[in-house]
């Protein structure tokens, strides 16, 4: 017998299989993980298939070494899977089966944890009989009662009870009443199960309706949906409706949501609604919860799997359903090699594996709701909130008026009054800075200052990682950085990692009485991080939640009646082709947090440019009419969904060098185009430059970006670039990226 397998390096001279002999004592099937000899190492590799012949000479075959795990890790669909998405990225096999196991399992960095477990091995009569034995020794029928479930029990759980047990049971397994055993034991992240937020709800004849809807192709095993439901349209029972229904027909789901939202609110909720069968899957568990959990869902023993994007390959083997909330995420997208659309991966597993497929989103991303309206998926509308509750009215704060009036405070009046009445009446705000990772303003500490430009009265940007200078959005002004704050003189000037300590600060200087909770990278930094600052807003301690993006998904505090958003222009002028659709998605998000209790909401939405149709669109909660003006926009432009974006980007540490490569690329490029016209049929070449982020990490950037129409020839072509941005440039790193999530 002979085994192919994929050795788990990644380079191209070593990408295809290797054949080994298998040891005649050794069982291997497709998708075991083994130990080879390579070369003078010892590596882990991947079985792909088994064969009873090779054309090899034996001499030069090597046994197998040894079997890593005594299942196949890598499921045989998944390792279809694995094989397509490394033939369409054009990367070696090795990559993507990297994609379908736990990073700890390779290089054995996690390790099985071993646990002494009890069991009772009599029950009836004999137990009866046991217990009169043990006479004096009141511990010994402790812990046979304790036992007498039949259940296995930890020793430690034990232990809780009857302080050191281990003698005593001992003594009984002597005399045959229980048995001890070293077992697998298996880390369960969040504790133990919080069975009061079970509650079922009746459903609302809406999400009835989109029940009734799908519940028909998922028992046939088929159907691509896309809900577009508003916010607090009772989407998630909806989904737990569609989980119940897969259990039922023996089949297991997975739901993704967006790393973000994986609030310790909604693991609980799930976690109670359907208890030990259900699995986490996030980047804030340690190594050895993730490889327990990972475990738990390729032993069956976990049937529901709720995580973020890598999720998407979570090892369930009879996949009925896949869920993807909040489908407009970019955190779905991938940009870590390989680099995949964890949608487009959700759709050919759900193809595959004879699934249905459901994403969902209040703000739909523009290109799957077009593909909805081609007839790629069908379209599901829930257009009301729950309990007929009413949208927050929305109201557009023209913040260049107030600055006329005099005032300088980065709370706009109206925002200021009605952070006051909400407070007043005991209810509570939630407001959002929602900058950027990478721009920030540059303000002063002393004063409360912001640098404006010059010629259009907004405030300066500043971009970590280029030059020390300060950008105008809108002229293309740019200064120096001031060392003094040109208002009152202060050397307390500087850009604020993160613009929400400066909205915490002003608060709690301009409202005596307010309790500010700040939510942002800075303080959910450590695993318990998020919790612990939402738990102090559900329970009260805190009246004002203060943050980025963070804030602005998946959260239900049914006492915020007050949304306030303090600076729209900064995700409307970003620059992306995409800015419009982010601005869209993030204010319908944040708005949709006001008003989810009895009372109802209000959104205040500070900006420059109240004129703004993106704006005017969001405040009228209008999706389709956001949708219509964007899509033209895109069409007449020739962006996604009617082309694909891509570009090379080159990074050096020189300069110069930089510059030079990017148009050895461009010649190349032209060359490629030259001999094969018919790729000019389907690529739109932009000129050189440089993109936003001029600087990343002392590195010099350069791009070339295309627009490539879809077409006989596109992955070719794709794959043609791809090609290029891997061959050697001295002094220089090359990418391609084939519609990455962010263009900076
Ligand atoms: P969405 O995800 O669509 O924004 P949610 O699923 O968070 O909305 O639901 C909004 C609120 O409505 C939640 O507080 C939820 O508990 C509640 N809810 C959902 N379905 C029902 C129902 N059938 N009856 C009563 N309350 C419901
Ligand atoms: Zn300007
Ligand atoms: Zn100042």
């Amino acid at each position: 017998m002979y085994a192919n397998v994929i050795v788990d390096i990644i380079h191209e001279n070593v990408a295809h299989t290797f054949t080994y002999s298998v040891p005649p004592d050794m069982e291997l099937s497709p998708g075991q993980r083994v130990l080879v000899p390579f070369g003078h190492q010892t590596k882990e590799g991947y079985v792909i298939d088994l064969s009873q012949e090779t054309d090899l000479s034996e001499e030069k075959i090597k046994p197998v070494k040894d079997v890593l795990e005594d299942y196949p890790a890598v499921l045989p669909s998944l390792m279809e899977l694995a094989k397509s998405m490394a033939q369409s990225s054009h990367c070696p096999l090795a990559e993507t089966l990297r994609l379908m196991i736990p990073s700890e399992m390779r290089g054995g960095r996690v390790h099985v944890k071993l646990q002494t477990v009890a069991r009772l091995c009599i029950s009836g009569a004999d137990l009866e009989e046991a217990l009169l034995r043990q006479g004096r020794s009141q511990r010994r029928r402790l812990l046979l009662l304790m036992l007498s479930d039949g259940d296995k029990h930890l020793v430690s759980d034990l232990a809780l009870d009857v302080r050191q047990p281990l003698a005593d049971l001992r003594k009984l397994e002597e005399e045959g009443y229980i048995s001890l055993s070293r077992e697998e034991f298996l880390r369960q992240p969040g504790g133990k199960i919080d069975s009061r937020r079970a509650f079922v709800p009746d459903l609302t004849s809406l999400q009835q309706e989109i029940l009734e809807q799908v519940l028909p192709s998922l028992s046939r095993g088929e159907g691509k949906y896309l809900l577009h439901g508003v916010t607090g349209s009772g989407k998630t029972e909806v989904f737990i409706r569609l989980v119940q229904e897969t259990l039922k027909q023996g089949r297991g789901a997975v739901i993704l949501v967006p790393e973000i939202a994986l609030t310790p609110q909604m693991v609980d909720w799930f976690r109670a609604r359907f208890g030990e069968c259900s699995a986490v899957l996030h980047s804030r568990l340690s190594a050895g919860e993730r490889f327990d959990e990972w475990r738990r869902i390729r032993r069956g023993d976990a049937k529901v799997v709720i995580g973020a994007r890598s999720a998407v390959f979570a090892p369930v083997e009879k996949l009925g359903l896949i869920v993807i909330d909040e489908e407009h995420e970019t955190s779905y997208l991938s940009d870590r090699h390989p680099r995949y659309d964890a949608r487009d991966v959700a759709l050919s597993r759900c193809s595959r594996e004879h699934a249905t497929l459901v994403m969902a989103s209040a703000t739909p991303s523009v290109t799957s709701f077009y593909r909805a309206k081609k007839g790629e998926y069908t379209l599901l509308d829930m257009p009301e909130r729950v309990g007929n509750r009413p949208l927050p009215q929305v109201q557009l704060v023209d913040m260049r008026k107030e600055l006329e009036a005099g005032n300088r405070s980065i709370f706009s009046r109206a925002l200021s009054a009605a952070i006051r009445q909400t407070v007043r009446q005991g209810e509570q705000v939630m407001l959002l800075m929602n900058h950027r990772g990478y721009y920030s303003f540059v303000s002063c500490r002393a004063c409360g200052t912001t640098v404006k430009c010059p010629n259009c009265d907004v405030s300066l940007t500043y971009h970590v990682g280029g030059q020390n200078l300060l950008h105008c959005h809108y002229c293309g002004h740019t200064e120096a950085v001031p060392t003094l704050c040109p208002e009152c003189g202060s050397q307390k000037i500087r850009h604020f990692g993160a613009g929400t300590q400066q909205v915490e600060a002003e608060l709690n200087r301009s409202f005596p009485g307010v309790r500010v909770a700040r939510m942002d990278t800075d303080t959910t930094s450590g695993k318990e991080g998020h919790a612990k600052i939402l738990e102090s807003f559900r329970d009260g301690t805190c009246n004002v939640l203060v943050g980025t993006q963070m804030i602005a998904k998946g959260l239900d505090f049914p006492k915020v009646t007050l949304v306030g958003v303090i600076a729209a222009d900064m995700t409307l002028h970003f620059p992306d082709y995409r800015a419009r659709e982010r601005t869209f998605q993030l204010l319908t998000q944040v708005s949709g947090r006001a008003g989810r209790g009895d009372k109802p909401g209000e959104v205040i939405i500070q900006t420059y440019r109240p004129e703004e149709p993106v704006l005017l669109a969001s405040a009228r909660q209008d999706y389709r009419g956001f949708f219509e003006e964007e899509i033209e926009r895109r069409r007449i432009a020739l962006y996604p969904p009617f082309t694909a974006m891509a570009r090379l980007l080159v990074e050096s540490q020189d300069a110069s060098l930089a510059v030079k490569v990017i148009e050895v690329l461009h010649q190349k490029v032209d060359q490629l185009l030259h001999t094969h016209p018919e790729y000019r049929e389907i690529c739109l070449l932009m000129h050189e430059e440089q993109p936003t982020m001029t600087m990343l990490r002392g590195k010099t950037r350069y791009q070339l970006l295309f627009k490539l129409i879809a077409g006989d020839v596109t992955e070719l072509f794709s794959r043609d670039l791809s090609d290029m941005s891997r061959e050697p440039y001295p002094g220089a790193d090359v990418y391609f990226e084939y519609n990455p999530s962010t263009m900076m």
